[in-house]
């Protein structure tokens, strides 16, 4: 990481939903998410957690997978916020500074982010498996 040279290991999409409207919107994503791509997907945190602003679940998907899923989201999003990001060991800047934003920015919390973390602390991906669903 002193190179400045940046590797991306994975990625996270963060799907944000309102729990009182549109969580069922989110639900049906999810699951065409699940049932067409390598993801691993997180559990439902319905209050904020961490950085984010509102209740949303973690997409957490391999590089290979970034080329057809964002894509995808792009256009079946279903007018829910998505926020990805890579994990390249810099959590703040991940979040903050490289993600990319489908349907509209929100303010996160950098302060929750550390500046950076060791690699071997950037959870492996393990598609097609869900966590707390
Ligand atoms: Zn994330």
């Amino acid at each position: 990481m002193n190179s400045g040279v940046a590797i991306i290991a994975s990625y996270h999409a963060h799907v944000y939903y309102e729990p009182a409207t549109t969580r069922e919107v989110a639900a049906r994503l999810r699951e065409r998410i699940g049932a067409q791509f390598r993801v691993q997907l997180g559990r439902w945190h319905d209050v904020p957690v961490g950085p984010h602003p509102g209740a949303m679940y973690q997409v957490a998907f391999e590089v290979a997978a970034f080329e057809r899923l964002v894509p995808w989201l792009m256009l079946n999003r279903d007018g829910l916020t998505v926020l990805v990001h890579p994990n390249t060991g810099r959590p703040r800047d991940d979040h903050l500074v490289h993600a990319l934003w489908l349907g509209g920015t929100r303010p996160l919390n950098g302060d929750t982010l550390p500046l950076s973390e060791p690699r071997e602390e950037i959870s492996p991906i393990v598609p097609n498996t869900a966590v707390g669903a």
